[in-house]
């Protein structure tokens, strides 16, 4: 299965797919409106609120943190180096927690 390649986000239906990028597939939500990817930040920030809406945290640092690991996880970013990902990264066991109420 696809997944988007700035947030990891599974794509499990065609209308989460926002664009093809020669890198590969972004979801809705990191695509901007006339195509391509979003800024790192704007991916970020993306990522931060649906981890606050989706654990129901308000530890915005946490929410942060955890974006932050998933988002440095990912190939595309190793290889697209962003200072908005440098910082604090979630703990393995935060992590595992957090994904446990998604
Ligand atoms: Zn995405």
């Amino acid at each position: 299965m696809e997944s988007c390649i700035a947030c990891s986000m599974p794509l499990m239906q065609p209308a989460e797919k926002g664009c093809d990028t020669k890198d590969g597939p972004v979801c809705i939500h990191c695509a901007k409106p006339e195509g391509g990817m979003k800024s790192c930040e704007e991916v970020f920030e993306g990522g931060v609120a649906f981890f606050v809406s989706a654990t129901g945290t308000e530890d915005r640092s946490l929410a942060e943190r955890l974006v932050r690991k998933t988002m440095n996880g990912l190939p595309y970013w190793k290889n697209h180096p962003s200072s908005c990902l440098k910082g604090e990264q979630a703990s393995d066991e935060e992590f595992a927690a957090a994904m446990a109420k998604l």
